[in-house]
Protein backbone atom coordinates (compact mmCIF):
# COMPACT_ATOMS: atom_id res chain seq x y z
CA UNK A 1 0.00 0.00 0.00
CA UNK A 2 2.42 2.58 -0.50
CA UNK A 3 2.38 3.03 -4.63
CA UNK A 4 0.95 6.58 -4.43
CA UNK A 5 -2.59 6.53 -6.62
CA UNK A 6 -4.14 10.22 -6.03
CA UNK A 7 -2.31 13.63 -5.05
CA UNK A 8 -3.84 16.86 -4.68
CA UNK A 9 -1.98 19.82 -3.35
CA UNK A 10 -3.88 23.07 -2.08
CA UNK A 11 -6.95 22.00 -4.29
CA UNK A 12 -9.78 25.40 -4.68
CA UNK A 13 -12.78 24.83 -6.21
CA UNK A 14 -15.02 28.11 -6.57
CA UNK A 15 -18.22 28.65 -8.14
CA UNK A 16 -18.49 32.16 -9.84
CA UNK A 17 -22.16 33.39 -8.91
CA UNK A 18 -24.40 35.37 -11.22
CA UNK A 19 -24.25 39.47 -11.55
CA UNK A 20 -21.84 42.28 -11.11
CA UNK A 21 -21.16 42.29 -7.39
CA UNK A 22 -21.58 38.41 -6.80
CA UNK A 23 -18.92 37.33 -9.53
CA UNK A 24 -16.61 39.14 -7.24
CA UNK A 25 -17.55 36.94 -4.17
CA UNK A 26 -17.40 33.29 -5.02
CA UNK A 27 -18.66 30.28 -3.33
CA UNK A 28 -15.34 29.18 -2.34
CA UNK A 29 -16.59 24.99 -2.28
CA UNK A 30 -12.92 24.26 -1.12
CA UNK A 31 -10.90 26.31 0.16
CA UNK A 32 -6.57 24.61 -0.36
CA UNK A 33 -7.24 21.46 0.60
CA UNK A 34 -4.21 18.82 -0.02
CA UNK A 35 -4.79 14.97 -0.07
CA UNK A 36 -2.99 11.88 -1.15
CA UNK A 37 -4.23 8.33 -1.71
CA UNK A 38 -2.14 5.33 -1.50
CA UNK A 39 -3.25 2.10 -4.55
CA UNK A 40 -5.45 0.29 -2.61
CA UNK A 41 -6.40 2.35 0.27
CA UNK A 42 -9.67 3.98 1.68
CA UNK A 43 -10.00 7.55 2.16
CA UNK A 44 -12.82 8.92 4.11
CA UNK A 45 -13.96 12.07 3.82
CA UNK A 46 -16.53 13.28 6.83
CA UNK A 47 -18.39 16.84 7.26
CA UNK A 48 -21.87 17.82 7.17
CA UNK A 49 -24.06 19.55 4.62
CA UNK A 50 -22.37 21.64 2.34
CA UNK A 51 -18.82 21.67 3.98
CA UNK A 52 -17.23 20.88 0.44
CA UNK A 53 -17.04 16.90 0.72
CA UNK A 54 -18.66 16.37 -2.69
CA UNK A 55 -17.20 18.60 -4.82
CA UNK A 56 -13.93 17.83 -3.29
CA UNK A 57 -14.15 14.16 -4.85
CA UNK A 58 -15.65 15.49 -7.90
CA UNK A 59 -12.56 18.22 -8.58
CA UNK A 60 -9.93 15.30 -8.07
CA UNK A 61 -11.21 13.11 -10.86
CA UNK A 62 -12.09 16.04 -12.63
CA UNK A 63 -15.55 16.09 -12.91
CA UNK A 64 -15.47 19.54 -11.64
CA UNK A 65 -12.53 21.65 -12.79
CA UNK A 66 -10.47 23.01 -9.96
CA UNK A 67 -9.96 26.43 -9.75
CA UNK A 68 -6.59 26.57 -8.44
CA UNK A 69 -3.98 23.63 -6.94
CA UNK A 70 -2.61 20.20 -8.85
CA UNK A 71 -4.04 17.07 -9.19
CA UNK A 72 -1.82 14.07 -9.78
CA UNK A 73 -3.27 10.67 -10.54
CA UNK A 74 -1.16 7.61 -11.38
CA UNK A 75 1.73 9.89 -11.74
CA UNK A 76 0.30 11.62 -14.33
CA UNK A 77 -0.87 15.78 -13.74
CA UNK A 78 -4.60 15.82 -14.72
CA UNK A 79 -5.34 18.99 -13.17
CA UNK A 80 -5.55 21.33 -16.59
CA UNK A 81 -5.43 17.58 -18.95
CA UNK A 82 -7.94 18.09 -21.80
CA UNK A 83 -11.12 15.81 -21.67
CA UNK A 84 -9.16 14.20 -24.83
CA UNK A 85 -6.29 13.44 -23.03
CA UNK A 86 -8.04 12.27 -19.57
CA UNK A 87 -10.21 9.78 -22.22
CA UNK A 88 -7.40 7.15 -21.57
CA UNK A 89 -7.71 7.48 -17.77
CA UNK A 90 -11.43 7.59 -17.14
CA UNK A 91 -11.66 4.59 -16.86
CA UNK A 92 -9.39 4.67 -13.85
CA UNK A 93 -11.96 6.87 -12.02
CA UNK A 94 -14.90 6.21 -11.25
CA UNK A 95 -17.97 7.55 -9.45
CA UNK A 96 -20.58 6.34 -7.75
CA UNK A 97 -23.46 9.15 -6.55
CA UNK A 98 -25.13 9.59 -3.60
CA UNK A 99 -29.25 9.06 -5.52
CA UNK A 100 -29.56 6.05 -7.40
CA UNK A 101 -32.50 7.12 -8.48
CA UNK A 102 -31.36 9.94 -10.90
CA UNK A 103 -28.12 8.72 -11.06
CA UNK A 104 -28.88 5.81 -14.10
CA UNK A 105 -30.47 6.18 -17.28
CA UNK A 106 -34.27 6.02 -16.87
CA UNK A 107 -34.90 5.14 -20.67
CA UNK A 108 -31.89 2.58 -20.77
CA UNK A 109 -31.75 -1.72 -19.63
CA UNK A 110 -29.67 -2.75 -16.77
CA UNK A 111 -27.30 -4.40 -19.71
CA UNK A 112 -26.77 -1.27 -21.47
CA UNK A 113 -26.51 0.88 -18.00
CA UNK A 114 -23.13 -1.45 -17.13
CA UNK A 115 -21.72 -2.10 -20.52
CA UNK A 116 -21.26 1.40 -21.28
CA UNK A 117 -18.34 1.85 -20.18
CA UNK A 118 -17.29 -1.32 -21.26
CA UNK A 119 -18.62 -0.71 -24.78
CA UNK A 120 -16.82 3.28 -24.64
CA UNK A 121 -13.46 2.04 -23.00
CA UNK A 122 -13.40 -0.74 -26.10
CA UNK A 123 -13.61 -3.39 -23.28
CA UNK A 124 -15.81 -5.69 -24.69
CA UNK A 125 -15.65 -6.34 -28.64
CA UNK A 126 -19.47 -7.73 -29.28
CA UNK A 127 -23.22 -7.31 -27.37
CA UNK A 128 -22.67 -11.08 -26.71
CA UNK A 129 -19.23 -10.53 -25.06
CA UNK A 130 -20.92 -7.60 -23.18
CA UNK A 131 -23.81 -9.08 -22.08
CA UNK A 132 -22.02 -12.36 -20.33
CA UNK A 133 -19.80 -9.57 -18.88
CA UNK A 134 -22.48 -7.42 -17.79
CA UNK A 135 -24.38 -10.86 -16.35
CA UNK A 136 -20.99 -11.47 -14.63
CA UNK A 137 -20.61 -7.97 -12.62
CA UNK A 138 -24.60 -8.53 -11.72
CA UNK A 139 -23.55 -11.92 -10.00
CA UNK A 140 -20.53 -10.11 -8.39
CA UNK A 141 -22.91 -7.18 -6.52
CA UNK A 142 -24.97 -9.79 -5.76
CA UNK A 143 -27.94 -9.11 -8.18
CA UNK A 144 -29.64 -11.99 -10.52
CA UNK A 145 -28.91 -12.01 -14.41
CA UNK A 146 -32.85 -11.89 -14.51
CA UNK A 147 -32.23 -8.55 -14.55
CA UNK A 148 -30.05 -7.73 -17.34
CA UNK A 149 -32.81 -6.78 -19.66
CA UNK A 150 -35.19 -4.48 -17.01
CA UNK A 151 -35.15 -1.05 -16.61
CA UNK A 152 -34.11 1.11 -13.52
CA UNK A 153 -38.23 1.59 -12.09
CA UNK A 154 -37.97 -2.13 -12.16
CA UNK A 155 -35.62 -1.84 -9.21
CA UNK A 156 -35.35 -1.16 -5.75
CA UNK A 157 -33.33 1.50 -4.33
CA UNK A 158 -31.23 -0.87 -3.25
CA UNK A 159 -30.91 -3.00 -6.55
CA UNK A 160 -30.47 0.30 -8.66
CA UNK A 161 -27.36 1.22 -5.86
CA UNK A 162 -25.81 -2.51 -6.90
CA UNK A 163 -26.09 -1.64 -10.33
CA UNK A 164 -24.64 1.63 -9.78
CA UNK A 165 -21.57 -0.16 -8.12
CA UNK A 166 -21.50 -2.66 -11.13
CA UNK A 167 -21.13 -0.30 -13.55
CA UNK A 168 -18.38 1.70 -11.75
CA UNK A 169 -16.60 -1.92 -10.82
CA UNK A 170 -17.40 -2.64 -14.75
CA UNK A 171 -13.94 -0.87 -16.20
CA UNK A 172 -11.23 -2.38 -13.66
CA UNK A 173 -10.66 1.51 -12.07
CA UNK A 174 -8.52 2.18 -9.86
CA UNK A 175 -10.15 4.17 -7.61
CA UNK A 176 -14.16 5.05 -6.95
CA UNK A 177 -15.71 8.28 -5.14
CA UNK A 178 -18.08 6.93 -3.85
CA UNK A 179 -20.28 10.02 -2.89
CA UNK A 180 -22.70 8.98 0.28
CA UNK A 181 -23.57 5.81 -1.47
CA UNK A 182 -26.14 4.59 1.15
CA UNK A 183 -27.42 7.67 2.46
CA UNK A 184 -30.76 7.24 0.37
CA UNK A 185 -31.42 3.87 1.51
CA UNK A 186 -32.85 2.13 4.39
CA UNK A 187 -30.44 1.09 7.21
CA UNK A 188 -30.68 -3.00 6.61
CA UNK A 189 -29.89 -2.04 3.12
CA UNK A 190 -27.72 0.61 3.71
CA UNK A 191 -25.31 -2.46 5.72
CA UNK A 192 -25.88 -5.12 3.10
CA UNK A 193 -23.86 -2.58 0.70
CA UNK A 194 -21.22 -1.47 2.66
CA UNK A 195 -20.28 -4.92 3.13
CA UNK A 196 -20.24 -5.65 -0.36
CA UNK A 197 -18.24 -2.29 -1.11
CA UNK A 198 -15.83 -4.01 1.21
CA UNK A 199 -15.78 -7.31 -0.38
CA UNK A 200 -15.10 -5.45 -3.42
CA UNK A 201 -12.18 -3.54 -2.19
CA UNK A 202 -10.63 -6.58 -0.75
CA UNK A 203 -11.54 -8.61 -4.30
CA UNK A 204 -10.27 -5.89 -6.52
CA UNK A 205 -7.50 -3.91 -4.67
CA UNK A 206 -9.47 -0.59 -5.40
CA UNK A 207 -9.06 2.60 -4.10
CA UNK A 208 -12.12 4.33 -2.40
CA UNK A 209 -12.70 7.99 -1.26
CA UNK A 210 -15.85 7.16 0.55
CA UNK A 211 -17.63 10.74 1.26
CA UNK A 212 -20.18 10.59 4.08
CA UNK A 213 -21.91 12.95 6.95
CA UNK A 214 -21.80 9.55 9.24
CA UNK A 215 -18.26 9.20 11.38
CA UNK A 216 -19.08 5.88 12.10
CA UNK A 217 -19.93 4.54 8.56
CA UNK A 218 -16.78 6.17 7.00
CA UNK A 219 -14.73 4.72 10.29
CA UNK A 220 -16.45 1.24 9.41
CA UNK A 221 -14.99 1.95 5.57
CA UNK A 222 -11.88 3.73 5.92
CA UNK A 223 -8.13 3.31 6.49
CA UNK A 224 -7.93 6.87 7.09
CA UNK A 225 -10.28 9.68 7.48
CA UNK A 226 -10.10 13.55 6.73
CA UNK A 227 -12.57 15.98 8.34
CA UNK A 228 -13.97 18.79 6.20
CA UNK A 229 -15.40 21.57 7.67
CA UNK A 230 -16.34 25.11 5.58
CA UNK A 231 -14.47 23.74 2.32
CA UNK A 232 -10.90 23.14 4.75
CA UNK A 233 -9.21 19.76 6.29
CA UNK A 234 -9.47 20.25 10.16
CA UNK A 235 -8.14 17.21 11.10
CA UNK A 236 -7.19 13.60 9.42
CA UNK A 237 -5.09 10.92 10.46
CA UNK A 238 -5.62 7.02 10.10
CA UNK A 239 -9.24 5.72 10.87
CA UNK A 240 -8.27 4.40 14.46
CA UNK A 241 -6.44 7.84 15.63
CA UNK A 242 -9.83 9.93 14.63
CA UNK A 243 -12.22 7.97 16.16
CA UNK A 244 -10.31 6.54 19.07
CA UNK A 245 -8.10 9.79 19.58
CA UNK A 246 -10.02 13.01 17.86
CA UNK A 247 -8.39 16.37 18.88
CA UNK A 248 -10.49 19.10 16.64
CA UNK A 249 -13.48 20.77 18.92
CA UNK A 250 -15.57 19.89 15.48
CA UNK A 251 -14.61 16.24 15.25
CA UNK A 252 -14.89 15.37 18.97
CA UNK A 253 -18.30 17.28 18.18
CA UNK A 254 -19.72 14.79 15.29
CA UNK A 255 -18.09 11.72 17.59
CA UNK A 256 -20.08 12.59 20.42
CA UNK A 257 -23.51 12.76 17.78
CA UNK A 258 -23.32 9.16 16.82
CA UNK A 259 -26.08 7.42 18.28
CA UNK A 260 -24.89 4.76 20.99
CA UNK A 261 -27.04 1.59 21.75
CA UNK A 262 -26.36 1.53 25.09
CA UNK A 263 -28.22 4.85 26.47
CA UNK A 264 -25.85 4.58 29.26
CA UNK A 265 -23.00 5.56 26.89
CA UNK A 266 -25.18 8.05 25.11
CA UNK A 267 -24.08 11.63 24.90
CA UNK A 268 -26.75 14.27 22.89
CA UNK A 269 -24.61 16.66 21.94
CA UNK A 270 -25.27 18.39 18.74
CA UNK A 271 -23.52 20.95 17.17
CA UNK A 272 -24.82 24.34 17.74
CA UNK A 273 -25.58 26.81 15.11
CA UNK A 274 -25.33 26.47 11.52
CA UNK A 275 -22.70 26.10 9.06
CA UNK A 276 -20.93 29.42 7.92
CA UNK A 277 -21.52 30.52 4.16
CA UNK A 278 -19.30 29.69 1.67
CA UNK A 279 -19.65 32.83 0.23
CA UNK A 280 -18.57 34.67 3.04
CA UNK A 281 -16.93 32.28 5.65
CA UNK A 282 -15.92 33.93 9.29
CA UNK A 283 -12.38 35.44 9.64
CA UNK A 284 -9.59 33.18 11.61
CA UNK A 285 -10.94 29.58 12.46
CA UNK A 286 -13.97 28.83 10.10
CA UNK A 287 -15.40 27.05 12.92
CA UNK A 288 -14.97 29.65 16.21
CA UNK A 289 -18.79 30.38 15.85
CA UNK A 290 -19.40 27.60 16.74
CA UNK A 291 -16.72 26.29 18.72
CA UNK A 292 -17.31 26.12 22.40
CA UNK A 293 -13.04 26.15 22.81
CA UNK A 294 -12.81 29.27 21.08
CA UNK A 295 -10.34 31.84 21.83
CA UNK A 296 -9.86 35.29 20.98
CA UNK A 297 -6.86 34.41 18.81
CA UNK A 298 -9.67 31.82 16.93
CA UNK A 299 -11.75 35.16 15.53
CA UNK A 300 -8.25 36.55 14.00
CA UNK A 301 -5.75 33.61 13.49
CA UNK A 302 -6.74 30.83 10.66
CA UNK A 303 -4.59 27.60 12.28
CA UNK A 304 -2.22 25.64 9.89
CA UNK A 305 -2.50 22.20 9.92
CA UNK A 306 0.14 20.51 12.92
CA UNK A 307 0.78 16.97 12.62
CA UNK A 308 0.44 16.01 16.16
CA UNK A 309 0.85 12.44 16.01
CA UNK A 310 2.58 10.49 12.91
CA UNK A 311 0.20 11.20 10.51
CA UNK A 312 -2.38 12.99 11.99
CA UNK A 313 -2.79 16.60 11.20
CA UNK A 314 -5.22 19.04 13.28
CA UNK A 315 -5.83 22.46 12.42
CA UNK A 316 -6.76 24.24 15.32
CA UNK A 317 -5.12 27.09 17.62
CA UNK A 318 -5.24 24.81 21.14
CA UNK A 319 -2.20 22.92 19.54
CA UNK A 320 -0.69 25.44 18.32
CA UNK A 321 2.63 25.02 20.93
CA UNK A 322 3.17 21.30 19.31
CA UNK A 323 3.93 22.97 15.92
FE1 LIG B 1 -12.04 26.10 18.23
FE2 LIG B 1 -10.15 27.95 18.14
FE3 LIG B 1 -9.54 25.43 17.61
FE4 LIG B 1 -10.98 26.85 15.91
S1 LIG B 1 -8.87 27.23 16.48
S2 LIG B 1 -11.38 24.78 16.55
S3 LIG B 1 -12.21 28.09 17.26
S4 LIG B 1 -10.26 26.26 19.56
Amino acid sequence: MSEKLLNAESLTVHFARAGFLRRSHPVKAVDGVSISLNAGEVLGIVGESGSGKTTLGKAVIRLIEPTSGRIKFMGIDITRAKERELRKLRKHMQIVHQDPYSSLNPRMRIVDIIGRPLVIHGLVGSEKEKRERVAELLRKVGLNETLLFRFPHELSGGQRQRVSIARAIAPMPKLIVLDEPTSALDVSVQAQLLNLLRAIRSELGVSYIFISHDLSVVYYMSDRIAVMYAGKIVESGSADELFFNPLHPYTKLLLSSIPQPDPKKRIDITIEGEPPSPVSPPPGCRFHPRCPMAMEDCRKVDPEPIEVEKGHFVSCLLYRDKA
